[in-house]
């Protein structure tokens, strides 16, 4: 019978070092995989949204792409942030 025990002791004592050992092998498994994979993704913008900012070729002003107002020269588009810009380049 106490040789029974003892051998269900030193079960659980290999089964608590092979799940930590599982554990420690996941971690290094994530920051191998998962930290390559933070370091791929693009910096988060200025509000946390997908807002890309275009600079006014006039005034030189960083407009976000919706609300700017867009005139295509030569085939790029251009940003402006307001008609008076959009005008002034026009001259
Ligand atoms: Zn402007």
């Amino acid at each position: 019978m106490f040789v029974f025990l003892s051998r269900l002791v030193m079960l659980v004592i290999a089964l608590s070092v092979l799940r930590s050992a599982v554990a420690f092998l996941q971690g290094l498994w994530m920051d191998l995989t998962g930290g390559k994979a933070t370091q791929r993704r693009p910096p988060p913008a200025a509000n946390g949204g997908t807002t890309v900012l275009q600079q006014d070729p006039v005034c030189g002003t960083y407009v976000p792409t919706e609300t700017s107002l867009k005139r295509i020269v030569d085939g790029k588009v251009l940003h402006f942030c307001s008609n008076d810009c959009r005008d002034r380049y026009k001259a």
